[in-house]
């Protein structure tokens, strides 16, 4: 008890709330970072809720990710209102770390998204294999989240699947830099990427009202799934299914959710 009351009251005084820290979980203290949770056996995603009191919405969640998305069943936005997501974001210095869940790319300030009057803020991006999200009940070779933040603390998630097909180049420069231990963090000053090459050309996406697919499984994150995926080498899913061969959520209940599909995206 005396554990969690420090806890919150260490995210306190630092300014951040639970939420926030579960993001970059690899840097900040809570317990999602302490716990130790993962894929397999006693500590895979039927257990997370097990593991803290903090994971309980991993159980009791009724909008949880990933789903299955039956693209007959989807709902077209509203064109005037909410059907853009304008991309805005910037080169940064390649920043890399191993956090024992995945590889996950941190990003400077200054890049973000922009959807129904939102901004959110782009703090990282990092891999999944195989997919989390299902398309009409297929999962793809590999998934990859661009995780965002508004000010006010809202979580915004853009998700792109990766399908085995061409080498990709963008992607290999991430690649031959992988930390292959966990814990381990690769600075590289020099080599700048830019998130937005990682996206499809096509940007008509799913959207939907979700959650985190770690623990704690915080609700109220909007998703945008492209529905166009990009393609990646079998030998660069390889590289990534050497370290981690199953960081994939099974497939979540859709209970009372509606699923929509934008009409016509913006490209950037
Ligand atoms: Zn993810």
């Amino acid at each position: 008890m005396s554990k969690i009351f420090n806890r919150r009251r260490l995210l306190k005084l630092l300014g951040m709330t639970a939420l926030g820290t579960s993001v970059s979980n690899c840097v900040t203290p809570s317990a999602a970072a302490t716990t130790n949770w993962g894929y397999i056996g006693k500590q895979g995603p039927e257990y997370w809720a097990k593991l803290s009191p903090d994971f309980e919405l991993c159980y009791t969640g009724k909008r949880q990710t990933p789903i299955d998305l039956q693209v007959s069943s989807v709902k077209s936005l509203d064109k005037n209102n909410q059907d853009l997501l304008v991309v805005k974001y910037q080169p940064t210095p390649l920043n890399l770390i191993n956090n024992g869940k995945t590889i996950q790319v941190n990003y400077q300030p200054g890049s973000f998204i922009e959807s129904d009057r939102q901004i959110y803020h782009l703090l990282q991006f990092h891999f999944h294999h195989p997919s989390e999200h299902h398309i009409n009940g297929e999962e793809y070779d590999m998934e990859l989240h661009f995780v965002h933040r508004s000010q006010a603390g809202d979580l915004a998630v853009v998700g792109v699947f990766l399908k085995a097909g061409d080498f990709n180049p963008n992607l290999q420069t991430i690649w031959d830099a992988i930390p292959q231990k966990p814990g381990e963090e690769n600075r590289l000053k020099d080599t700048i990427i830019n998130a937005s090459i990682l996206l499809p050309a096509e940007r008509r996406f799913l959207t939907y009202s979700g959650s985190l697919t770690t623990p704690p499984c915080s609700e109220n994150v909007k998703w945008y799934i492209m529905e166009t995926p990009i393609e990646v080498s079998r030998e660069q899913i390889a590289k990534f299914t050497q370290l981690f061969p199953d960081n994939a959520r099974p497939i979540q209940a859709l209970n009372q959710r509606v699923v929509f599909e934008s009409t016509n995206a913006e490209k950037t």
